[in-house]
């Protein structure tokens, strides 16, 4: 349980501010994360690790010489945000090109790849490596939708060791997705972590049980099995991973004993003396093998074992020296460019918005509903966490809430500031994707944005233009996340929300009463998807767990459309749009199933 904190909504900054003046020598905290100290004294790859906090010394302990040249350092357990990892790359690119590294998890690939967008946009060359390590996560048939979880450590070292030694970006590239597909995790927990300022671990065991097949997120293991003694967890484990032996793969193993938090490191060697022999005795040279803490979920009590083949290319990159706060092996080359000061926080430059009378008045209909948005959210936190706990990473309902308070006052700001309802809601989903993270975050702040931009800032709109605009939020949504009806997203609740609102717009329906009757609909689908199996995001592979839970995004959307439909719909005329319903894609049958 975590002791020490302030406010547990501001824990991970804290934590990353604290560890960035410890280690002021060696990192510097810009926007959206942390660089090395000193920047390359020529252009080099800027490797940039990344993903939630709560994993220490995953990301920023294992910035510096040999390793990263950056971290991405997003809230507890929740992906960074796009515009943090893109100010990250800025700081951290020195002409070489940037490479992504991260576990994989829907939130990741979303906002990396966001950010990737945009870098490349501006002529940056970025590549993004995502590392699938976690055996237990999908069979060896599905092997690319694996999560990341130990095994990042390997990949990112390797890719940090071949970007230090001069490898230009293809190179970086081309070994990092070569240590990935030699790389196999396989872990247990014996206690689940607690947020800071939670009084409940976010999964618990019973006494003398343990879960077999962890997750880094607070995820529970895949199936609970009674507590074996230290060998025959080493036999399980080592069992586990050399079933998984890659074609044509070599002798030598770098292998790592991982502890998740507080596991004790006499606990970790004694289950060393029985995973080392079996190695050993099945043929194998293990290669600076690391046994201790490297990539943890806050409190967890756990542990994982992860080994990585190795060949001619990849040992030497295992083992070259590196100097970061947390992780030193041999003597690393001293850092010799510029020292780089303390960032400055840049103040965004106040632009000014125009807008017509007429839509800066519904402007203040979109602020109204951003605050009754956030009112409801505060009000349902808690359990929407726990919804997300069943599975997931129970993080939904404190990344709902940061989202809708960052939302709220930058939509607030901008119409005190005379914008029309367009802008009022691209700026509040900007900062929606900005201070959330995950995957939620992404989706709602690309899907605000689209509304804004559909409504625009000339008039009130019509019945029409707001499904219309309804619409293009769902696109948006469906169109980035790649969700289907039926994979148990948010995408089950907003598919017939939209359909209804459109259908019944078009048919005359005054509008206040067409969207109360889309938001029962997105709320008897929200309820509906309890018995569904996720197909996609964090709570994919616990999807049997998940079963008898209603999806924790599709239960927040349905709430939070029917909070704001009386404000959204209050006094816009009533009439038969044209051409809102084309835009409605098409629901397959099984939608509601
Ligand atoms: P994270 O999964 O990153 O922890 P949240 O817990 O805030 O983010 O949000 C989880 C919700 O995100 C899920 O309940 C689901 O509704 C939604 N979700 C996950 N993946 C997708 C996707 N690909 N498309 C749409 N929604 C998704
Ligand atoms: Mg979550």
């Amino acid at each position: 349980m975590t002791k020490i904190f302030n406010d547990p909504s501001e824990f991970a900054e804290e934590a990353l501010a604290g560890f960035c003046d410890v280690h002021s020598g060696l990192v510097r905290q810009v926007p959206g994360g942390a660089v090395r100290r000193h920047r390359p004294a020529s252009p080099k790859v800027a490797v940039l690790a990344g993903g939630g906090s709560g994993h220490y010394p995953a990301f920023a302990g294992l910035i510096g010489s040999g390793l990263a040249d950056g971290a991405v350092v997003g809230n507890i357990f929740t992906s960074p945000s796009a515009q943090q990892a893109y100010a990250v790359a800025r700081a951290a690119e020195s002409g070489a090109g940037v490479v992504f590294t991260y576990g994989n998890y829907a939130g990741d690939v979303l906002n990396f790849g966001m950010a990737s967008e945009r870098l490349a946009a501006e002529g940056i060359q970025v590549e993004n490596v995502l590392v699938t390590d976690d055996i237990a996560s999908a069979p060896p048939s599905e092997a690319e939708k694996r999560r990341g979880i130990a095994g990042d450590f390997t990949v990112f070292k390797i890719m940090g060791a071949a970007a230090e030694a001069g490898a230009d970006l293809a190179e970086v590239v081309r070994l990092g997705r070569k240590a990935n597909s030699l790389t196999r995790t396989i872990g247990s927990a014996f206690h689940g972590c607690t947020f800071p300022g939670a009084d409940a671990p976010l999964f618990t065991l019973n006494d003398g049980q343990m879960g077999l097949g962890l997750g880094i997120h607070g995820e529970p293991g895949l199936f609970d099995t009674d507590l074996p003694s230290a060998k025959e967890l080493g036999q399980e484990f080592v069992s586990r991973v050399l079933a998984e032996t890659p074609p044509g793969a070599g002798d030598r193993l770098a292998v790592i004993l991982n502890g998740l938090g507080s596991t004790k490191h006499e606990e970790l060697f004694v289950l060393w003396l029985t995973v080392a022999p079996l190695l050993r005795d099945a043929g194998y040279t293990l290669v600076l093998p690391e046994v201790g803490e490297l990539v943890t979920s806050l409190d967890m009590s756990g542990v994982s074992l992860t080994v990585t083949w190795l060949d001619d290319e990849l040992e030497p990159l295992w083992a070259a020296p590196a100097e970061t706060p947390a992780y030193r092996r041999g003597v690393a080359v001293a850092q010799t460019g510029d020292r780089s000061a303390d960032a400055t926080v840049d103040v965004a430059a106040e632009s000014a918005f125009e807008a017509d009378g007429d839509s800066r008045a519904y402007a203040v209909q979109c602020v109204a509903a951003l605050e009754a948005t956030r009112h409801s959210l505060h009000e349902a936190e808690g359990w929407l966490g726990d919804l997300d706990a069943v599975a997931g990473d129970g993080d939904h309902g404190r990344g709902m809430v940061r989202g809708i308070d960052a939302a709220a006052a930058a939509g607030a700001a901008a119409a005190a500031r005379g914008a029309g309802a367009g802008s009022v809601l691209t700026v509040a989903g900007d900062a929606w994707a900005d201070k959330a993270g995950g995957t939620s975050g992404v989706l709602w702040g690309a899907g605000l944005r689209a509304l804004g931009e559909s409504l625009g800032n000339q008039e009130t709109p019509d019945a029409g233009a707001l499904a219309a605009g309804m619409s293009a939020f769902t696109d948006r949504i469906t169109g980035l996340g790649k969700a289907e009806a039926g994979d148990k997203t948010m995408v089950d609740a907003l598919l017939p929300f939209t359909e209804t609102l459109s259908r019944l717009v078009h048919e005359g329906v005054e509008l206040g009463q067409a969207w109360a009757a889309a938001a029962q609909e997105a709320e008897a689908a929200a309820k509906a998807t309890a018995s569904l199996r996720p197909l996609k995001g964090r709570a994919r592979p616990l999807a049997e767990k998940s079963v008898g839970t209603p999806d924790p995004g599709a239960t927040s959307l349905a709430m939070i459309f029917t909070v704001i439909g009386p404000i959204l719909t209050a006094g816009i005329p009533a009439g038969v749009p044209s051409g809102a319903t084309q835009a409605i894609p098409a629901q397959p049958a099984d939608a509601r199933s």
